[in-house]
């Protein structure tokens, strides 16, 4: 019964839903029609209105009844066979372990939550005495203990209708392979504790094998964490014993119950290994002729040649084209073996397992940074359910006066266009801004949010939950929306991978000139054929050439405009598969800033307490038209609104005004087109 007057709930409100905002449309329009026509109307639409109270009434009677029951409402799932989409990520390698977890991801209600361990961090630290410390926070000691726990927690997350993806480590261990103890971490669980029951048979007899080496023969290795006194290894992705450890291990993870994995610690390093020499080879011998080897890198007998360096990322300063090359050649082999392990592996165990990757891009580090920077565009999304960015420090203070909104609106608009739609995340390491960080990426395509999604603290928890069930009422808008763009900004992939980055800058000058002159424009990396020809892009395509080029010059003069303060960012979107709908979102940056730090540098801040939001009033908009098509009404909404605000709006010439209400840090105006 309960479950009937659900699905009919569901039905209803869609409806419903259509039927207002019609409503609303009639109304915008009569208001332009002559004083009598319109009042007749009013009558009618008033009864209508009188009517669909009595039914909000009854419906919320139904979810009331259904609140008291412990239904909880929920997102429908995509069609089977469907590349999964979500924009609404919670993701957390610390305080999972208490009870206020699960009730947190029960009030938020997020589509995926980054939650558990499955690879080598789990494998190296889950037995140790240093089990509860960072990185994973272990709640348990053991592996079969803390296996257990996962699974335990994977059904309870399951049980909220919310994806859980698993952070898998695919290199990076943490042990010694010998001392007074005898082997610790990783090395210990190699040695006494791989249970083949579990794991299958040990693929080679000495873990030292495994890893990635110096020149001669040593393993490269660092103490940079200091975990319990323990060294820091990298085993070889390339390693073909490696890989199959990798495969046990995602097996292993698969029958705890997760839905797939973001991998982490996506590196190469300088490794020398006889798998890498030989790969490198192979990757040379395929990409030139015998005779383009001799004359650009000076090999002249390939199968013999020995590499004394083999790196991956280097100052760009520093690159040669052999260099160049080994980086690419890092990028791809990396690639092959993330694809025929967590795509191609998994899947043949789970259809629909997901796989992400974690990376990194700062301030778009390219050849010094990104692991992703030498991938040919097809590569970008082959297989790939979700891409993670981190941003690292770089965007997450501001300074306000310095014209620093501490943003990263321009990763976020060129990962949705290196994506092409598909879904991604950035990892900001912001516990403070928290509203501005969920609302920047809702607003560039994006689904919020990276690190740190501060439950424990009960005011962010507030905001957390506010802002999400905002994402979630409204999910129509944010579920596979496409970027809506007046200009397209060339993201200048060909030249980097070529090892030039002179152009890196002219690309973030023209696009935060662009973003300070409130411009509707997207971002598209220049090495995609879709990049020009996309279905809807825009007839104004800039590139970076040179230097000085004005941007705004090169732009329509009958671009949409907006009057807002320069601490106000404007994207726009349609929703997926969805003509009549322009939606311009608003992200507020302006804020009581905390007093700089010692040294003069602006302050992270303590927490939410230090985000202290000013609002923004009267920003205004002047939305050029699409052609043929004239507007049927205006709504703003924002988290902080109980309900949708209609706008008053004009139209003239192909070109519709509206002023917007008073608002804090996110605000969506939805333009309905007829
Ligand atoms: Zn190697």
């Amino acid at each position: 019964m309960a479950s009937l007057a659900k699905a009919c709930t569901a039905d209803v409100v869609r409806v419903m839903a259509c039927l207002l905002a019609d409503c609303q449309a009639c109304l915008n329009s009569l208001q332009r029609r002559s004083s009598q026509n319109a009042a007749a109307s009013m009558n009618v639409l008033s009864q209508l209105r009188r009517t669909l109270s009595h039914w909000l009434l009854a419906l919320a009677a139904v979810s009331r009844m259904e609140a008291a029951e412990g239904v909880r409402a929920t997102v429908p799932s995509p069609a089977a066979g469907a590349p999964f989409a979500f924009t609404r990520l919670v993701a957390h390698w610390a305080e999972y372990g208490g009870a206020d977890y699960v009730d947190f991801v029960a009030d938020a209600q997020p589509e995926l939550a980054q939650v558990g361990f499955y690879g080598a961090h789990f494998w190296s630290l889950a037995h140790t005495p240093q089990f509860s410390g960072y990185p994973a926070h272990f709640p348990v000691r053991g592996l079969a203990e803390q296996g257990a726990w996962f699974e335990n927690l994977n059904k309870r997350l399951h049980k909220l209708d919310v994806k859980v993806v698993g952070h898998f480590n695919v290199e990076f261990l943490v042990g010694d392979p010998d001392g007074p103890e005898g082997p610790r971490g990783f090395f210990k669980f190699y040695r006494d504790l791989w249970d083949e029951a579990l794991l299958g048979p040990k693929p080679v007899a000495d873990p030292l094998e495994l890893l990635e080496k110096n020149a001669d023969g040593s393993p490269i290795s660092q103490s940079g964490y200091g975990i319990g006194g323990m060294r820091e290894y990298w085993a070889c992705l390339r390693n073909p014993a490696w890989q199959t450890i990798l495969k046990a291990w995602v097996r292993h993870g698969l029958r705890r119950g997760v839905d797939g994995f973001i991998t982490n610690y996506f590196y190469r390093h300088n490794c020398l290994c006889r798998h890498c020499q030989a790969g490198f080879r192979r990757h040379l011998r395929q990409r030139f002729t015998p005779a383009e080897l001799k004359s650009k890198f000076g090999i002249v007998d390939l199968e013999r040649h020995v590499f004394t360096e083999i790196v991956s990322w280097h100052p760009a300063a520093e690159t040669t084209p052999l260099r160049l090359e080994m980086l690419r050649f890092s990028q791809l082999s990396n690639q092959e073996v993330f694809h025929e392990v967590f795509v191609k592996y998994a899947r043949s165990l789970k259809p629909d397992a997901i796989a992400a990757q974690w990376n990194h891009i700062g301030n778009f580090s390219q050849i010094d940074g990104d692991e992703r920077c030498m991938l040919p565009d097809s590569a970008w999304h082959s297989g790939l359910s979700y891409v993670w960015y981190s941003t690292g420090d770089m965007a997450n203070r501001s300074d306000l006066k310095a014209g620093q909104l501490g943003e990263a609106t321009l990763q976020a608009r060129y990962l949705r266009g290196a994506m092409a739609g598909g879904p991604f995340t950035l990892g900001k390491y912001e516990g403070t801004r928290i509203r501005a960080a969920i609302a920047e990426l809702a607003a560039n395509g994006g689904a919020p949010m990276g690190f740190y999604t501060k439950f424990t603290d009960p005011v962010a928890r507030r905001e957390i939950v506010r802002y999400y069930q905002f994402l979630r009422r409204h999910d129509s808008l944010y579920h596979k929306s496409r970027a809506y763009a007046e200009a397209r900004l060339l993201f200048p992939r060909q030249a980097i991978q070529r090892g030039d980055v002179s152009g890196l800058q002219e690309f973030l000058r023209m696009g935060r000139t662009m973003l300070d002159a409130h411009v509707l424009f997207d971002i598209a990396p220049d090495d995609s054929p879709a990049s020009l020809k996309r279905d809807g892009a825009p007839r104004i395509v800039l590139e970076v050439k040179g230097k000085g080029a004005e941007p705004l010059t090169k732009l329509s003069a009958k671009r949409s405009r907006f009057t807002a303060p320069p601490t106000v960012r404007v994207s726009a979107s349609r929703p997926a598969l969805d003509e009549h709908e322009i939606d311009l979102h608003f992200v507020n940056y302006d804020r009581a800033e905390p007093a700089p730090e010692a040294n003069g540098k602006p302050a992270v801040g303590r927490g939410i307490e230090d985000e202290k939001p000013r609002p923004v009033d009267g920003v205004q908009a002047d939305l050029a038209l699409p052609a043929k098509t004239t507007v049927a009404s205006v709504e703003f909404i924002a988290p902080e609104l109980a309900d949708p605000q209609p706008l008053i709006f004009t139209v003239e010439r192909g070109r519709a005004r509206f002023t917007l209400p008073q608002f804090l840090v996110y605000g969506v105006a939805r333009v309905r087109l007829r």
